[in-house]
């Protein structure tokens, strides 16, 4: 029998992001994880941006999630000689009846990130007749490498075994649990994304789980300086090479794309784009989305072993750093976990 202190099921940015802190803690963990294309961390967009369009206010908690977001992607960049968080700025495009609005916005607290107006925006490959704000900073974090980059690391490392765990083969004891008997935990936290619909401790735990679905494009002519963000994103990836997100559908929950996520994304790709364009490829996924839209850590009321890191949902890049450290501090210290995302507002 492996005996741990602490056990982390599931290796995507939720699981991968606690794992760093438990690491950087000098905590004795393992993980278990049995990979799936289809997790989001897999097929996400991993954008960020500090406002919100709907609102144009500053995104809630921006001033606490933003240094925690470099700090932690920037030290596994350096752990793993890797990559992972790409700055760039974005172009909102807006219409010219919407100036108003954004010049009022810029004398607000959210001006901060909004570091120009545009009044034409001039930009080959685009329709004319649109204004832009340029926000800064934003950019996105490869969740795709970085959960792959990490595995391998923690695997070097024997921190990772790659099973999946059977929820019948846990076995629930005074001082901790027993996994697929073969691994002995003093506590066991779930990380499984949307994956926890089907765990018997935490499927009720607020999860309103929501489909998302992304092309990647190839565009001749589109400059790569700005995630240009419409009804959609554009992201640049490489020459001539885009990601177009995302959509969101709360209805259908597998992992197919579908030819009308596929068309809903090339029709609002088509108000902004006035050049041609090829679809290479078409991904989806299920976020962990939680009712209202915070995420969920803690401890489960009935299990003193059995806790949760999960509800990420749309924002996991800009959420899952600062998050992961609370989650950690509240599994080494005892740091009570703020209100807002403790998963006892459900349990
Ligand atoms: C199309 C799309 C676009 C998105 N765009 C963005 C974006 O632009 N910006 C942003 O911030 N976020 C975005 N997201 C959301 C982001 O992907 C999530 O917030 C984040 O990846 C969730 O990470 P997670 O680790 O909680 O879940 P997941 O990535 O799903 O990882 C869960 C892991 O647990 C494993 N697992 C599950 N059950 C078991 C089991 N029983 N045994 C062993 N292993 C198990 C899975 O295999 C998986 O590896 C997007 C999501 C989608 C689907």
């Amino acid at each position: 029998l492996k005996t741990t202190k602490y056990l982390i099921i599931g290796q995507g940015l939720a699981g991968t992001l606690l794992a760093a802190e438990l690491m950087e803690r000098n905590a004795d963990f393992l993980i278990m994880d049995a990979f799936s294309p289809h997790a989001a961390s897999q097929v996400a967009g991993g954008a960020f941006i500090p406002i919100v369009f709907r609102t144009l206010k500053k995104a809630e908690m921006i001033d606490d999630y933003l240094p925690a977001l470099f700090k932690t992607y920037i030290s596994l960049e350096s752990l793993t000689s890797e990559k992972f968080l790409h700055l760039i700025p974005s172009l909102k495009l807006f219409r010219p009846e919407e100036n108003q609005k954004w010049q009022e916005a810029k004398e607000t607290p959210a001006g901060e990130f909004i570091k120009e107006l545009v009044s034409q925006v001039n930009i080959p490959g685009l329709k004319p007749g649109f204004e832009g704000a340029v926000i800064e900073p934003s950019g996105w974090v490869d969740t795709k490498l970085l959960t792959a980059k990490m595995g391998e690391w923690f695997l070097k490392k024997n921190l990772l075994i790659q099973e999946k765990l059977d929820y019948n083969n846990i076995v629930i004891q005074n001082d901790g649990v027993v996994v697929n008997g073969s691994i002995r935990a003093e506590k066991i936290i779930f990380c499984e994304g949307a994956g926890a619909i089907h765990n018997p401790w935490f499927h009720n735990a607020g999860f309103s789980l929501n489909k998302g679905e992304i092309l990647e494009i190839e565009a001749h002519g589109l400059p790569d300086d700005y995630i240009i963000r419409g009804d959609v994103f554009v992201m640049p990836l490489g020459p001539n090479r885009f990601r177009v997100g995302a959509t969101y559908d709360r209805k259908n929950m597998d992992h197919k794309p579908t030819e009308a996520g596929k068309q809903q994304l090339l029709q609002k790709l088509d108000a902004i784009l006035g050049l041609p364009c090829k679809v290479i490829s078409q991904h989806a996924g299920i976020r962990p989305s939680i009712k209202d839209r915070k995420p969920i850590l803690g401890v489960h009321p009935g299990f003193p072993q059995l806790f949760i890191f999960n509800g990420l949902g749309s924002k996991g890049v800009l959420y899952g750093p600062l998050r992961a450290t609370e989650m950690a501090d509240f599994l080494l210290n005892g740091k009570t976990l703020p209100a807002m995302v403790n998963v006892n507002r459900y349990l």
